[in-house]
């Protein structure tokens, strides 16, 4: 097929034209078994009926009106996010970039307001990911992403990830923000500690920083509970969600206190399309399940299932030197032999008719449906050992 897109993205061979649950077939006809869930946004699968209907319904009612209103999908979104976390404000946009951009706004607005020019620093992590707007890529911690684009935004200092000593002798009274990811995602779905995350909170409330967790990827039940953040009960002051906050309808999130928000005040900030209300009543339809006792269940279940299965096909190939990851966001270590080879694998295993991601050259990355049953994995990780055995006989 002729390509008419910008040579930024390397897309796989074949075209995905149709999904339904944890399966899609491709414009040949050919069936894949999805584990990579649309890079962890398609969290209840494909095409599920409850998001069709509220897409459907929402659709007969009403698309865009500008947030000159406010509707009842998009409130009705923002009281779910803040009864069920720490926030009692939510910034609707459109992209997990677009959550940390306004994250990252409003954590220097706030500062300034409180006290005063100078502290405007920001502490993030070594290889750490946070989207591509020029603001978040300098803040992420990958200099491959961000150098050919500069001059880039200033008053940005990094530090390795899980350090907290590291984080000691960085945080200071002109830091303004902290951000981590509770379990970094992209450069191979690695988990915080909890010495790290707490060390993080205390030095944020000894001077005045704002802590933001940015879960865009581990957010909305994909480690087993609603937030990532959540399994050790230490609560940011900003948090970011995007990905399966519309499991496959594009909206993003920025969640915040009543501390905070005053400083994004009228004008300060905004967004054309977010809290559109096709994407507010799609989310609403999306947490609803995803935030169910059955969900919580199936992604503990699945993952336990899924993860040992990994670690036996680990430990048969030689491929694999370590599983790790929380609930179903799963990251597969390459074997020393095998370093830098991950993309090589996400190539076999969809000629063995499984969708599998990288988080970096040395991870193979899983990030089912929430939803996915028993089946599909007992399915996939046979045709997954076999793209591996025929990939170590090439
Ligand atoms: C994907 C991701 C982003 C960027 O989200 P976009 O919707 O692509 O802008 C930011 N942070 C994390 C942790 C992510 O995984």
């Amino acid at each position: 097929m002729q390509n008419y897109l910008t040579p930024n993205f390397t897309f796989a061979p074949i075209i995905p034209e149709r999904g339904q649950g944890s399966r899609v077939w491709d414009t040949e006809g050919r069936e894949y078994i999805d584990l990579a869930g649309g890079i962890a946004v398609n969290a209840l699968g494909h095409c599920h009926p409850a998001l069709l209907a509220a897409l459907t319904e929402q659709a007969q009612k009403l698309w865009h009106i500008s947030n000159i209103y406010t509707t009842t999908p998009a409130q009705a979104l923002a009281k779910r996010l803040t009864e069920h976390t720490f926030a009692d404000k939510v910034f609707f946009c459109n992209s997990g970039a677009e959550a940390n951009e306004a994250a990252l706004k409003l954590a220097r607005k706030y500062a300034r307001d409180r006290h005063g020019e100078g502290k405007h620093q920001i502490i993030a992590c070594t290889n750490a990911f946070h989207g591509r707007t020029l603001f978040t890529v300098s803040v992420g911690g990958q200099p491959k992403y961000s150098r050919d684009f500069a001059p880039l935004p200033e008053g940005i200092t990094h530090i390795p990830f899980n350090d907290p000593d590291a984080l000691r002798q960085a945080v200071s009274a002109q830091t303004c923000a902290v951000i981590i990811e509770p379990v970094q995602g992209e450069s191979g779905v690695l988990p915080a500690t909890a010495e790290f995350l707490q060390t993080a909170r205390e030095l944020c409330d000894r001077f005045d920083a704002a802590l933001i967790f940015d879960e865009v990827q581990t957010g909305m039940g994909r480690t087993g509970k609603l937030f990532a953040y959540q399994h050790g009960g230490i609560a940011p002051d900003i948090l970011t969600s995007a990905k399966a906050l519309g499991s496959g309808f594009p909206i993003g999130a920025m969640l915040t206190t009543d501390r905070i928000a005053p400083s994004f005040g009228p004008g300060t900030h905004g967004s054309t399309f977010g809290g559109n209300p096709l994407a507010c009543a799609v989310g609403c339809a999306a947490f609803d399940i995803i935030n169910s006792e059955a969900t919580r269940a199936n992604t503990v279940r699945q993952s336990a299932k899924l993860t040992a299965a990994l670690q036996k096909i680990g430990e048969e190939t030689g491929v694999f030197q370590t599983v790790r990851g929380q609930g179903l966001l799963i990251g597969c270590v390459l074997a020393e032999a095998y370093a830098g080879r991950a993309a090589e694998i996400t190539a076999a295993a969809l000629k063995h008719g499984v969708m599998v991601l990288v988080a970096g050259a040395n991870v193979v990355r899983l990030a089912p449906s929430l939803l996915i049953e028993g089946r599909d994995i007992d399915e996939a990780v046979p045709k997954l050992k076999a793209a591996l055995e025929e990939w170590l006989a090439r």
